[in-house]
């Protein structure tokens, strides 16, 4: 019997997409050539924006096509989309979601895939390691925490242990994944289940959240254990966002030379007030701040970033502030993304979707040419990835 797993999204979605075939090649399945020779295609799906929607349902369609000519498969939707419903208690989403795709058997909730499932990697070099799952800070625009729930952190002896292990297998890159990586451990420390592998209590580290409160993480700590693994030559982490980047956070990569240079701190707007719309309580000065503050410490350091441009209301000048505060940060790369009205959103719910698709698309090739492809010319990419 073969499985076919087709990947929609982020590398969490991926490092799901490992646990999901090692449970199949467990039970003596392999992985099919092709989705067209599978008899189970499952679809890690993402909801992030419209368009990644659309990519599921064309192959939805397509499958759905297959199935009608009389081929046998099985299609199982997981990720996002099935969390979304699963999750939504009235249970109309689920039956929207069924109505609309009639040809899926079956829909995974992502909490089944579960953190201390084995995996079965796809590289052999680089471990793509899941810390935490799911949101608490609901950003105005952003479904994740709709789609994957409350923040839940893995216990930190099983995402060592998990390093340690891929070291001996040789694996010598290792990327820590959480919607929020470094707020890892928040809830740990409220459940009081933070400790060491000796049973000792770990001292967590308290940062701004949202610029209001202030919230314990055990990010840094676990960094620092993870960096001193042997055989470990390159770490880095994603998605970190700049109210939890604490002081020790950027000590801890000071410190540690196989912890890359290169950080991905999402910016989303170089605008204060749209920084507000968007519930990201910091401002363009405290992000330029804490580059400034990281880049003292660690002066090789280079920072990537996401963008939204076309946000609902951003005007010409809202989006000039951007431009600059780029120019300011200096991005190596820019993960720029037109604005997409998701479902169950504050901005959906409030804001409508006003800025007309070529505005976007303007805004969107002005940053790209501005930040990537003038890093290309450059001959930058290879240099940092
Ligand atoms: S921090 Fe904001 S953008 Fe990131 S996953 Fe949470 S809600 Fe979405």
């Amino acid at each position: 019997m073969k499985y076919f797993i087709q990947i929609f999204g982020c590398a969490a979605n991926v490092a799901e997409s490992e646990r999901i075939a090692a449970s199949y090649a467990a039970r003596g399945w392999t992985p099919a050539k092709d989705i067209h020779t599978a008899n189970d295609v499952i679809i890690v799906t993402c909801m992030i924006r419209q368009s990644a929607e659309d990519r599921v349902t064309g192959l939805l369609r397509n499958l759905g096509l297959q199935k009608e000519k009389g081929k046998k498969i099985k299609i199982i939707i997981t990720g996002c989309m099935s969390g979304m419903a699963l999750r939504d208690y009235t249970g109309k989403m689920l039956t929207q979601l069924k109505r609309r795709y009639p040809m899926v058997d079956e829909f995974l909730p992502i909490e089944e895939v579960g953190f201390s499932n084995t995996q079965l990697r796809g590289d052999k070099k680089h471990a793509l390691i899941l810390i935490s799952n799911g949101c608490n800070n609901f950003c105005s625009y952003c479904v994740v925490p709709f789609a994957r729930g409350p923040e839940k952190s893995r216990p930190l002896e099983n995402i060592l242990s998990e390093c340690v292990d891929a070291a001996r297998e040789g694996y010598t890159e290792v990327t820590l994944i959480g919607q929020n990586v470094n707020s890892y451990g928040s809830d740990l420390v409220k459940e009081k289940k933070a400790f060491d592998a000796h049973g000792d209590r770990i001292s967590p580290v308290f940062v701004k959240h949202l610029g209001k409160m202030r919230i314990p993480t055990l990010f840094p700590y676990l960094l620092s254990q993870v960096a001193q693994i042997p055989g470990l030559t390159a770490i880095d982490f994603i998605s970190s966002n700049p109210w939890d980047f604490s002081d020790e956070l950027i000590e801890v990569i000071a410190k540690y030379k196989n912890i890359k240079r290169l950080i991905h701190l999402p910016v989303q707007s170089g605008d204060a007030m749209i920084l507000k719309r968007m519930n990201r309580w910091y401002t363009p000065a405290a992000y330029k701040k804490l580059v400034r503050k990281i880049r003292s410490a660690v002066p090789d350091v280079i920072f990537s970033t996401d963008i939204i441009v076309g946000f609902p209301g951003e005007t010409k000048k809202q989006f000039e502030h951007t431009v600059s505060l780029c120019k300011d940060v200096g991005f190596a790369k820019a993960y720029i993304s037109m604005y997409s009205d998701r479902p169950a959103t504050l901005a959906h719910n409030k804001m409508g979707d006003p800025i007309l698709y070529e505005e976007k698309k303007r805004r969107w090739e002005f940053l790209d040419e501005r930040i990537n492809k003038t890093n290309l010319r450059k001959g930058m990419y290879p240099l940092y990835e």
